[in-house]
């Protein structure tokens, strides 16, 4: 059968079985379907017609070393053969799930000492919000259930989590959104800053709308505040240095908890294991999901504090929360590799030295590109902002239309960056080298040139 046959059966037997995450099945069905992804290969993915694209998302800023590792394939294999399942739930444990806690505490924050596992990013901060509104109750402070959040925050799809976060467009679907949850401003400089105000000023007013809400809700009936230190899904937005400090000032100063959730941030995106630890923030618990395996199989789990440990080890008491993979033995051998790798190889400090810098010298190339409104990135996170009117920063009317002209582009010239809204955003795999930085510049530069045609 030639490609184009299987590429249709695929696409046909797709659109009648097939619902898809964070997608308007109506369109998709009407275009052609779903580009097929069949295999991938270090920094490339490759589709059912042969062709090979650079993936600047790292699947879904996952995929940290890259793709078609045979080390963590391996790992999979052997622990597979060893001991493919067993639960943690009744008094029972095994090798590879204390091998890797052990692990992510060395790699922790100082005050992270125990990890509570999941399976995905959803999970793990609905097992937060579970751990911070017990740990009050625990505390003698069962009033202290309210976690503020920020608008535009992405924290998971399950209706806690998604409550939690901060996006209408989640919340439309879980009507009623869970009571105990307050939105705030998000940090987000060159789309909610006064004419004139300095990235230092719009740090200190994103984080006192923290310190009003505090204020409003009555601090004894606040549990916690939660944020991603890099908000991601959000559109890559990074807070101007004033802000994380600011916030931990007001976390302490009110006795809340601090909830980091680290799903995409953590495994080294900013160049340290953990963004708390780039920002100088000292979260209770941090969540993690994503690139802990490097996205080979699902794991996620959530880091706790020990002054949370403490109060769970003082009574004698059931939490009463788990799910059945909570510390999958074949999960955690992977992630055991994974991070062995990333060692190894040097993938963290190689943010920091030359990774890092690359992606931040190949976005400024676009600057003054007349499409384009601002160029961000801290660590190898990156966005670039498409916007109407540069001097203005005037949006253009039809919200996300032009997003996906440019991503469209980029996806047919063999790249893949995504658009949230029309802010392009990039994540690539941690082992990136100047062949790929060259030839994501490369087909930036043309996509911005076609999409401008496009618009004009
Ligand atoms: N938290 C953050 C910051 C995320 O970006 C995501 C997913 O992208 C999640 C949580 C949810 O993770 P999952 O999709 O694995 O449930």
């Amino acid at each position: 059968m030639s490609n184009r046959l299987q590429t249709e059966q695929i696409q046909q037997l797709d659109s009648q079985h097939h619902l898809h995450p964070f997608t308007t099945h109506q369109t998709l069905r009407a275009a052609s379907g779903p580009r097929v992804i069949v295999k991938g290969e270090g920094a490339y993915v490759f589709d059912s017609e042969g062709n090979r694209i650079l993936d600047g998302m790292a699947g879904l800023w996952t995929t940290n070393i890259g793709y078609g590792s045979k080390e963590l394939a391996q790992a999979a294999y052997d622990q597979i053969l060893e001991l493919p399942f067993y639960n943690t739930f009744f008094k029972t444990t095994h090798p590879p799930v204390v091998a890797l806690a052990r692990k992510l505490a060395e790699l922790a924050p100082a005050n992270l000492n125990q990890v509570f596992f999941g399976s995905s990013g959803s999970e793990s901060n609905d097992t937060a919000i579970r751990l911070i509104r017990h740990y009050w109750v625990l505390k003698g402070e069962p009033k202290r259930r309210i976690i503020i959040s920020r608008k535009n925050a992405y924290h998971g799809s399950t209706i806690a989590a998604g409550s939690m976060g901060g996006m209408s467009h989640v919340h439309q679907h879980s009507y009623p959104v869970y009571e105990g949850f307050r939105h705030v401003m998000d940090p987000y400089w060159y789309g909610e800053s006064f004419d004139g105000e300095t990235p230092e000023a719009f740090g200190l007013r994103a984080a006192r709308a923290i310190e009003d809400e505090i204020l409003r809700c009555g601090p004894e009936n606040v549990a916690a505040f939660a944020g991603e230190p890099v908000q991601g899904a959000g559109g890559v937005k990074i807070a101007p240095d004033t802000y994380w400090p600011e916030v931990q000032r007001i976390v302490d100063k009110y006795g809340i908890l601090l909830l980091a959730d680290e799903v995409i941030t953590g495994f080294g995106r900013l160049g340290t294991w953990f963004a708390s630890e780039y920002y100088g923030i000292r979260p209770d618990l941090i969540t993690f999901a994503k690139a802990a395996t490097s996205g080979y199989v699902p794991l996620s789990g959530v880091l706790v504090g020990d002054n949370i440990a403490d109060a769970l080890m003082a009574e004698n008491d059931d939490f009463n929360h788990g799910y059945t993979f909570s510390g999958h033995p074949v999960a955690c051998a992977v992630a055991l590799k994974n991070l062995e790798i990333m060692e190894r190889d040097r993938l963290v400090p190689r943010v920091k030295e030359t990774t890092g810098p690359a992606l931040a010298r190949m976005l400024a190339r676009f600057k003054d590109h007349p499409l384009v409104g601002e160029v961000r990135s801290v660590g190898m996170m990156g966005a670039i902002e498409l916007v109407a009117d540069k001097k203005t920063r005037r949006r253009f009317s039809d919200l996300g239309r032009v997003g996906l002209i440019c991503r469209d582009h980029f996806f047919r010239d063999g790249f893949i960056m995504r658009a949230v809204f029309d802010t392009m955003v990039c994540a690539p795999p941690l082992i990136w080298a100047d062949t790929q930085f060259e030839e994501a510049s490369a087909v930036i530069e043309r996509a911005l040139d076609q999409t401008l045609q496009d618009v004009k």
